[in-house]
């Protein structure tokens, strides 16, 4: 007999994909290897062409423009979920910005807007996107989000994202100890670094890649697959006894002082 997949019947939300490098296209990818269906969301016009393979490969049901920064998208998103299915079972938020004059500088010197903005795009907006999952999520639910080992150690060039980091993993905390009631689990990974976009700003990225590769106990980078893999564990019922934890998907890297 075939073995039933462990997310079939399930409906999700991908937040996250900027191109196929993406770590939320490795989770897209594995949920609906997994008999998800899919939602996937794209920044603006300019990266919509990027995201339309990654929506095609993974058979999305709807793809919807989402700025966070931009009023009432967020809203209209969850309005277009609760239009066509009526519920929502997992969302995976897997965004992060912050401007790169304070990305660069030291944490001692980040401007008030770009800390604020840095905290806004990565933090508050898994805040809201909860608070607006919530009522989709009546029969209970899993949100993801995407934290990193700067949250709790200080990371050369990793600069005002670690402490935007560590906000975030409180959040994971704070949410799950809300919604834990309602059946609804929050959790992050914490993967390793990874070749994609937005880990290209970080200044001097090569180097971090360089030091993961010979400190990790394999000696090799993870994958947005083998990021995806566990995605999928946390999101599905095989995870339910899981809510407020940071699971490493690191390859180890994290244990190695
Ligand atoms: P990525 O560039 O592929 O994805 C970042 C996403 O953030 C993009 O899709 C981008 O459109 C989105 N985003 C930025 N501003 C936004 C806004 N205003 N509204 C909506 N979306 C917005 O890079 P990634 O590495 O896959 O990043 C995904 C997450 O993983 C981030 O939270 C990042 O901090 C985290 N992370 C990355 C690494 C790594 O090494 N790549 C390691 C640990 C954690």
């Amino acid at each position: 007999m075939p073995l039933k997949q462990p997310l079939a019947g399930k409906v999700g939300l991908v937040v996250g994909v900027a191109n196929t490098h993406s770590i939320a296209t490795g989770c897209a990818r594995a949920f609906r290897a997994a008999g998800a269906d899919l939602a996937l969301t794209y920044l603006n016009d300019r990266a919509r062409p990027y995201v339309e393979p990654v929506a095609h490969a993974v058979e999305a049901a709807l793809l919807m423009p989402l700025d966070v920064e931009h009023e009432g998208q967020l809203e209209a998103v969850m309005h277009r979920i609760a239009a066509g299915w009526g519920r929502l079972d997992f969302l995976l938020h897997a965004i992060a910005f912050c401007p790169s004059d304070d990305l660069h500088g030291r944490v001692v010197d980040c401007s008030k807007a770009g800390f604020t903005r840095a905290m806004d795009i990565s933090v508050h907006s898994l805040i809201r996107m909860t608070r607006l999952a919530e009522p989709l999520m009546r029969d209970g639910g899993s949100i993801l989000t995407v934290s990193y080992y700067g949250a709790e150690k200080v990371v050369p060039h990793y600069n005002v994202m670690g402490p935007v980091k560590a906000a975030l993993e409180a959040t994971v905390r704070s949410l799950a100890a809300e919604l834990g009631p309602g059946g609804i689990r929050v959790n992050a990974l914490s993967p390793g670094p990874i070749a994609t976009r937005a880990a290209s700003g970080i200044a001097c990225f090569e180097d971090m890649l360089a030091s993961a590769m010979e400190k990790a106990p394999e000696h090799r980078l993870v994958t947005i697959d083998e990021v995806g893999a566990v995605a999928a564990m946390l999101v599905g019922d095989a995870a339910r006894g899981v809510t407020g934890n940071v699971t490493f998907v690191d390859g180890g890297l994290s244990v190695v002082a």
